[in-house]
């Protein structure tokens, strides 16, 4: 319409360091795999000035309109409370502590900044400028975030499909009973039911979780990744096509650099690892040692050893 209108059209980059193609191989190719893209990211950070948009000079220009008062959240229907907007931030000791606290989903040990980067209401300049000096497992983070976007760019197959091909080959069960548990957060395994409560209740769940929570469906009731793909998509406050689709490929051994078909995450072990006082698990499944507390809906051995199987069997291995 623009242009039979004769109107020019420009297009800038903000969500991003580096977009489509600023990070590539020597021979001009996409990177497939983190670390030494992250390497070549980190390197070219060096030689680049992060520019701050000067804004205020075209303030002039902005489309001028008489905003009205916007309606309260009791106007809409809400009960009155006391929610107020702060400007998003990030506060120097949970970049400082990140890795070491980033693990555990009882403590406020991540940034919490993840739906502000995706509605752009952080600065993506701003926010590396000041991790940059403070950590760089953190800054590394915000790496996968761009990795994941420029898959994205290069390989938009991977919306449907598995980015290794032959993983589309599993014969997934799919059973819709078990679904429906898993989304409900009533499998019997503490650890997954916690973390899809929360996502249920909050629109977020903690990095840790949705691993465990994504291997468990995929790998040990062997559904499909494509549908704990969508009910994320349409829970998540943050919810980013490139971050998700990422995940849950890695989750599911199918992605780029994806974990290991062979490691599946036990629940147990990772409980033990990463929630030893069930605090977290405490707060969403207040109900643990009651007996309205369902039975595991699979044993974790049954499980393994079915989940390899129908990985090996897709693989030829
Ligand atoms: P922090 O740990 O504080 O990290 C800082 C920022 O780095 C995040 O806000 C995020 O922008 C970025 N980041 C961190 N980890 C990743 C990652 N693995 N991939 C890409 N970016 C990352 N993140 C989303 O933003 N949207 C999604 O829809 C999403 N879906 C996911 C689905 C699965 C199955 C998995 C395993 C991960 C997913 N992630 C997604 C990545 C990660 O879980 C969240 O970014 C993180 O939990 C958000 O919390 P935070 O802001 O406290 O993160």
């Amino acid at each position: 319409v623009l242009q039979t209108n004769g109107i020019a059209f420009y297009s800038y980059k903000d969500q991003l360091i580096f977009a489509k193609d600023e990070i590539l191989k020597d021979n001009g190719t996409p990177y497939t795999v983190f670390t030494p893209y992250s390497r070549r990211w980190k390197e070219k950070l060096k030689s680049t000035t992060i520019e701050d948009f000067q804004i205020e000079k075209h303030k002039a220009s902005f489309y001028k309109y008489k905003p009205q008062p916007l309606p309260t959240l009791k106007d809409i229907g809400f009960n009155d409370c006391n929610l107020t907007w702060q400007a998003p931030a990030l506060q120097n000791d949970i970049a400082i502590n990140y890795n070491t606290t980033r693990d555990y989903p009882a403590m406020p040990g991540t940034t919490r900044l993840s739906v502000h980067l995706r509605f752009g209401t952080i600065s993506i300049r701003k926010l590396v400028k000041q991790v940059m000096v403070l950590n760089e497992v953190l800054l590394n983070e915000l790496i996968w975030r761009e990795f994941y976007q420029m898959i994205l760019w290069h390989f938009p197959q991977v919306i449907n499909t598995s980015f290794k091909k032959e993983y589309d080959a599993i014969l997934w069960r799919n059973k819709p009973e078990e679904f429906k548990h898993w989304c409900n957060g009533t499998t019997g395994y503490p650890i997954v039911d916690a973390g899809m409560r929360e996502l249920n209740a909050t629109g977020f769940m903690h990095n840790r979780v949705r691993m465990i929570t994504a291997s468990f469906l995929t790998k040990h009731l062997l559904i499909d990744w494509r549908m704990g793909e969508a009910y994320f998509a349409e829970k998540l406050m943050d919810y980013d096509l490139a971050a998700n689709n990422g995940g849950w490929q890695w989750a599911a051994g199918c992605g780029c650099d994806a974990a290991p078909y062979f490691r599946i995450f036990n629940p147990y072990l990772q409980t033990e690892k990463f929630d030893k006082a069930l605090q977290y698990i405490n707060k969403w499944v207040p109900e643990l040692n009651s007996l309205q507390y369902p039975a595991p809906i699979v044993a974790h051995t049954l499980a393994r050893e079915r989940c390899l199987k129908a990985y090996k069997l897709a693989l030829n291995r």
